[in-house]
Parts: C-alpha cells; structure tokens; sequence
C-alpha cells in the first residue's frame, strides 16, 4: 500500500496526544510555516528550530520539522534576515519546509517531557507534581429510557467519559421527565399544549473542557428531543493527566553524591548545578524539564528530596533550604530526549516516510 500523508494527518496525532489547548496563555505552539496540506516527504525531530536544522531537514529530505520550541516566539514584524529567527523562517519557507512546535502543550500532559525524564531516570510510582486547573467539565443530561445507549454511544465517541486507563465511563440513574410542549413544539413524544411525562435516565459523565464543542454537537444530533434539557459545568477537580511537573520515587534511596552521578549517567551530563542536601538520602524526585524554578515549593511540599530541573537563579537555590538536593542540570539537557516522544508518537502512526531525530546539538550554551 503507499498512502500518502500530509502534514495535517501528522499534525492531528501530535495533537492527539498533547492537545493545543494545554499550551500556556503565553506559548506559541502549532503550525509556524507551510501548509498542512502538503503531503511529508520526511519529518525531522529536533528541541530547537535553527538554521543548521533547516539545513539537516533540506540534506535528509525532509519538509516537515517538528520541535519543542516554537522558533516563533513573539511577534516578527518584519522579515529581513536581522535574527537567526527570521533567517531559520526565511530558509525554511525557500525551500518548502513546514516547522510545527509542540511546547507546553507537552509539557502540561501526563505522558510528556517529564514522563520521558522520569522515565531516564526509572522513577516508580510517578504522578503530576501539580495540576492545570479548569480542564474539566461534567455534563448531566435527561434521556428517555430507550435512547440512552445510542446518546451516549454518540457522546463516548466524541471524547466524553475517559477517565485515565477506564473509557466509556458514566452515571445514570432513572427518574420521570415532565414537560409541557407550547402549541408551537414539535415533540417527539406527546403532542403540543398536552402535559407529558416520560421514563427519562438522568445521565453525567465528565470529559476534558476543550472538548465541549464536539460533545455537544454530538448529544444534539443523538437526542431524539427538540430540546434537550441538560446541565453543563466547568469542575474544580483536579486533571490527573494534565499539569506540569512530575514526581516519583528511586527504586532504592541514594546518598546525594550517588545520585548526582546516576543523574549525570542518565540524563547524559557532564556538569550539574546544585543545591547541596548533605546525609539526607534521595527517594522521591520531582522533576520539570526546563525553566522549572517556580515549582521549586510544590516539589518541596510534595515531600520531594531532590528536584531535577533549569535555568534556577542564584536566589531561587536559596529556597532549597538544605532540604530539598535543587539539581539544575541544564534547559537543553533536561529537554533534549523530547525528541523520543514525536519519533514514538509518528512511527506508532505512519510508516510511509522516513522519521529523522535531529543530529543538530542546538544547544546554545558549552561548558568548559
Ligand atoms: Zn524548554
């Protein structure tokens, strides 16, 4: 079989996998040049969009780039060349070449960047350090009877009900539906101006907000009711698979020079930044890959002993305390196997085209 794929079909299974509406208020995750309906040739993987990326993508003859970091960040104004932005955009678009960032979208869910550190470092036991609020919603909705399984056949297909490894979940309970149709309803059962009462099931199942549209749609074109009498609301519940952050424990505990060098054997390193924690024996990690200072109390609230994360400021290893090992190991290193989860992802899907991780180090910064 030789199916062609385009772009668009790559761009849905990345997105499957980490919705754009979990990228942060300030991200710019998503299709950055090219056109969606292109069909691939090849797809390169890279953590950042450079020039020399550009350049490996053009060399391996791929017209799809797929990064972490979006190389459009802020706004361009103009595009001249002034910038290694505008130069890898103005490369790109040349040569027909489609970059498509994944960023904190990926970061925010379960089973990304920090899944895959947690995952280097075998951590056991893992689960979210926090949770992005409001991505929840709850439906309720009344049914007769003998239509509930079609409506929730319907609902179940456009996303509702999932809750971590259990599908098609839901709660109904039955009861009476009264309703009195206007001269000018058109019910499906009774007739207008006469009192009615029906066998209705009261139905809820809850669902990821960002899906509301389609799960509305879909109850609407399944209900057999002109109108269909229902409750919709945006939950306080915590999302446990979406936020940023992750923690787990160590198989066995380790003194801190131990696991500095287990940290250094995993993650690749040949230098880390850290807060020092003397006798005090590491099981439970947390971890966050990139400028991660903010979750330095949630780490520490969590019952941490070590949290492995970059771009920690002077003052910000002050927080530690002496109680908590704040192992800065680098932005680039602690991101750079982000690579993994879109090779995994795009090969599990499509095995028409060839799928490059990049052999670009685009990290801006060396050690000496
Ligand atoms: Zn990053």
């Amino acid at each position: 079989m030789n199916e062609k794929n385009t772009i668009g079909d790559i761009i849905k299974v990345l997105e499957q996998y980490a919705p754009i509406p979990y990228q942060e208020s300030y991200d710019n995750s998503g299709l950055q040049t090219g056109y969606a309906s292109d069909e691939v040739k090849g797809v390169l993987l890279t953590l950042d969009c450079t020039e020399e990326v550009i350049e490996e993508a053009i060399a391996k003859g791929c017209n799809l780039v797929v990064a972490h970091h979006p190389v459009i960040f802020k706004g361009l104004k103009s595009l001249t060349g002034r910038s290694y932005v505008e130069r890898t955009i103005i490369k790109a678009i040349q040569n027909n070449i489609a970059i498509y960032a994944c960023h904190t979208n990926l970061d925010s869910v379960h089973n990304g960047v920090n899944a895959k550190i947690a995952e280097k470092l075998k951590l056991q036991n893992t689960h979210l350090l926090t949770s992005k609020p409001h991505t929840l919603m709850q439906l309720a909705f009344f049914v007769p009877v003998e239509n509930t399984d079609e409506v929730l056949a319907a609902i179940h297909k456009a996303g509702a009900g999932q809750i971590g490894e259990y599908s098609d979940c839901s709660f109904q309970v039955q009861g009476t539906g009264r309703f009195l149709p206007s001269e000018n309803a058109d019910p499906t059962i009774g007739k207008p101006g006469k009192p009615e009462q029906v066998a209705e099931n009261r139905v809820e199942v809850i669902f990821p907000a960002f899906k509301q549209q389609r799960i509305m749609q879909a109850l609407m074109e399944a209900h057999p009711y002109e109108e269909v009498a229902h409750f919709l609301t945006l939950l306080e519940n915590g999302n446990q698979e979406v936020g940023i952050g992750m923690i787990g424990e160590l198989a066995e505990p380790m003194q801190e020079q131990e696991f500095l060098d287990y940290l250094k054997k995993h993650m690749q390193l040949s230098v880390i930044r850290y807060a020092p924690v003397g006798d005090k024996k590491i099981k439970r990690v947390a971890v966050c890959g990139g400028s991660g200072s903010f979750l330095i109390k949630d780490a520490m609230r969590q019952g941490a002993d070590a949290y492995v994360t970059a771009d920690v400021k002077y003052h910000e290893f002050f927080d530690a305390e002496g109680k908590l090992l704040i192992a800065d190991i680098g932005h680039y290193e602690s991101e750079v196997f982000t690579k993994e989860i879109f090779y995994d992802t795009i090969s599990k899907n499509f095995a028409n085209f060839a799928v490059y991780l990049s052999e670009v180090n685009t990290n801006p910064i060396r050690y000496t």
